[in-house]
């Protein structure tokens, strides 16, 4: 489903108009449009980032583990419409040599952030779509990220990084991946 930018358009208006401003003045006249365009920018085009075809590669990995370190994200959380913004870290263990390119990995996590949703979903979510391409042995997928609903509102507490992981698959790689990110610093 595209995104109805008129429709963000007239809701921006709206929010406008119930915080006392005129919307019609110099610095908000195209400010909807603006507002359109961004949420357009961060949740438009999640199906085509998810349905494109994977392509797999054989490799002879023996078993060897891969771990993408540091995928750059950003979120929306479901109960505020504010950003969350951090880091994703996949790992994986191949099964019969199947990879993928990195671009790949990073394209999905990129398509499932774009909708409202808590961490702990796009999370889990992450690690489903791994196992639904490539079913590797086991995956692995954390996601470290600051909330800014947490940082501007209530306990006002910028710095808490929230970190959510989950695991998936037949091998369970928790240990060798921790070492791995231990080791890399
Ligand atoms: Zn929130």
């Amino acid at each position: 489903m595209g995104i109805d930018r008129a429709k963000i358009e007239r809701g921006v208006r709206l929010i406008l108009e119930a915080i006392g401003e005129d919307p019609e003045r110099e610095g908000l006249r195209e400010t909807p449009h603006r507002v359109a365009r961004m949420w357009e920018e961060l949740l438009g085009e999640r199906e085509e980032g998810l349905d494109k075809a994977t392509r797999l590669f054989q490799v002879d990995t023996g078993d060897q583990l891969t771990l993408i370190k540091d995928i750059h994200l950003i979120g929306i959380c479901e109960h505020h419409l504010l950003p969350f913004i951090g880091k994703a870290h996949i790992a994986y263990l191949p099964e019969g040599g199947r990879v993928v390119g990195l671009n790949t990995i990073v394209r999905w996590a990129n398509a499932l952030a774009k909708r409202p949703q808590l961490q702990e979903q796009l999370t889990r979510d992450l690690a489903e779509k791994i196992m639904q391409e490539m079913n590797p042995k086991g995956a692995l997928v954390i996601i470290e990220a600051e909330h800014v609903c947490m940082m501007i509102q209530g306990m006002r507490r910028p710095g808490s990084i929230f970190v959510t992981y989950t695991k998936q698959g037949p091998v369970d790689i928790t240990a060798e991946v921790w070492s791995l990110i231990k080791g890399l610093g």
